[in-house]
């Protein structure tokens, strides 16, 4: 049997050979290789992706695209969030980072206003989003990198339009206690759990990241509730004055890889009391890890070179509030 095959396939061969070399084209030699522009592009390639991406004031031309892993990847075809809107103000607007793909800014359009409802709120204040490109950040978080990820601060949007210089300095409420196990009785209050219940809720989200001891207050007053959305509230270091809201690949972005699915249940369980044992409590994760500062253009998809390389969307124009 393993004979016959063998001779069927060195037959198919010689047989596929044989056509390809009667069709084959006359031999045109290649151009001579341009070692200058293969060194250029290898020096690109090896150089620190956060930088190359930080220089890019502008989105790049073509449809929007989430490319990558959220904390490895690159967005072409950024949308902005206008910095001021009904309901929703930018914050730290100088760091050019309200830009997202057409979900994210349309899901914080429709966002703003149920969260200022069910908080009592005037609106919410946002933090940051993604770079125009997206791609690897110079400093202040692993993610944010596809234009999928979005913080969102606990404290109320004001009244009145904050300033640039309020927006650049503000900081927003801690909500946890000093010793990390509990949250802050001062700052907490039933508005934020509507707050992160809310986000939660929205079908476009695919998880919601707060400090481990808001995620146990959340187990405690809801209890006895409706818990549904619960699974989607993970505990992660660090969000004790935000909520990180991560959405869902969009369906035009084949080569968006999704995160694996939040496990069943609440999350009121042991993989809760994990993060209140001492050591990890004493642990300080940076968000901004130097696996990240280690990123270089040829780590991330191929495609993000061409994102980085790509004409600006010539509809966009450079802010002015942008250092
Ligand atoms: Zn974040």
């Amino acid at each position: 049997m393993h004979r016959r095959i063998a001779i069927l396939s060195a037959l198919t061969m010689a047989l596929t050979c044989g056509a390809a070399a009667k069709n084959a084209p006359t031999r045109v030699p290649l151009p001579p290789s341009n070692p200058l522009r293969s060194t250029e592009n290898d020096k690109l390639q090896n150089s620190p992706a956060n930088t190359l991406f930080a220089e890019k004031k502008l989105p790049s031309l073509g449809n929007a695209v989430a490319i990558g892993y959220y904390p490895r990847g690159c967005l072409q075809g950024g949308v902005e969030l206008p910095i001021t809107g009904p309901t929703w103000q930018v914050m730290r607007i100088s760091r050019n980072r309200n830009w997202g793909h057409p979900d994210l800014v349309k899901f914080l359009e429709r966002f703003a206003p149920l969260a200022a409802e069910a908080t009592g709120w005037h609106g919410i204040l946002i933090g940051d989003m993604a770079q125009p490109r997206g791609g690897p950040l110079p400093f202040g978080h692993k993610s944010h990198q596809i234009g999928l990820d979005v913080d969102l601060w606990f404290m109320p949007m004001p009244g009145r339009v904050l300033s640039q210089k309020e927006r650049d300095n503000i900081t927003a409420s801690n909500l946890v206690a000093a010793d990390g196990k509990n949250v802050d009785r001062k700052t907490w209050s039933s508005a934020d759990v509507a707050f992160i219940r809310t986000a939660a809720e929205q079908p476009e989200v695919e998880r919601v990241l707060v400090n481990a001891a808001i995620k146990k207050e959340l187990c405690r007053t809801e209890a006895s509730k409706d818990k549904s959305w619960m699974s989607k509230v993970r505990p992660w270091y660090g969000h004790a004055d935000h909520i990180h809201v991560r959405l869902k690949c969009p369906a035009d972005s084949p080569d968006c890889r999704a995160q694996p699915a939040v496990p069943a249940g609440d999350g009121c369980d042991k993989s809760l009391t994990h993060w209140f044992v001492d050591w990890i409590l004493r642990l300080k994760i940076p968000e901004f890890s130097s696996s990240v500062k280690g990123l270089k253009l040829k780590d991330l998809p191929p495609a993000c070179a061409a994102v980085l390389n790509a004409p600006a969307n010539p509809g966009t124009t450079e802010r002015s509030d942008v250092r």
